[in-house]
């Protein structure tokens, strides 16, 4: 069975709490193919080991670069920790991010809450869990 693909965004006054989360279910994502945007990789790789390809600072272009990714079928879930308290310049790419995983079905949590959730579904690594694809 191929292994899920999974991003990782967190913004930097979420970063932290990404790292906590990702550290609780370390045992989960070391059997996904992970990805993130350039910051918050490098961080979570440096303090866990993880294997994560990097994408872009999400500033420059990592958040598209993920949506990308949703565009091509080619990812399976988004932990995206955003900060609802402080403005991003690149927020348009924040909302197209989201948007992204509305149109295409994909599973993304944005708080540590729906992210345990979600990581701890029985369905998560279930290899017949077959989320429906829209197909336009
Ligand atoms: P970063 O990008 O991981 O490079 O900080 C995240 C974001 O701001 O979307």
């Amino acid at each position: 069975m191929s292994k899920l693909t999974i991003a990782l965004v967190a913004h930097d006054h979420k970063k932290q709490e990404l790292l906590a989360w990702v550290k609780q279910h370390i045992k989960t994502l070391n059997q996904c193919d992970l990805v993130a945007t350039g910051t918050t990789g490098g961080l979570i790789a440096n303090e866990t080991g993880l294997d994560i390809k990097r994408y872009k600072s999400g500033p420059l272009g990592g958040d598209q670069q993920i949506g990308a990714l949703i565009a091509e079928n080619k990812l399976d879930a988004l932990f995206f920790f955003w900060d609802p308290l402080n403005a991003a310049p690149h927020d348009p790419d924040v909302r197209a991010l989201l948007r992204l995983c509305s149109v295409w079905n994909v599973p993304v949590a944005c708080n540590a809450s729906t992210a345990d959730l979600v990581i701890t579904s029985p369905l998560f690594l279930s290899p017949d869990y077959k989320p429906y694809k829209p197909n336009f």
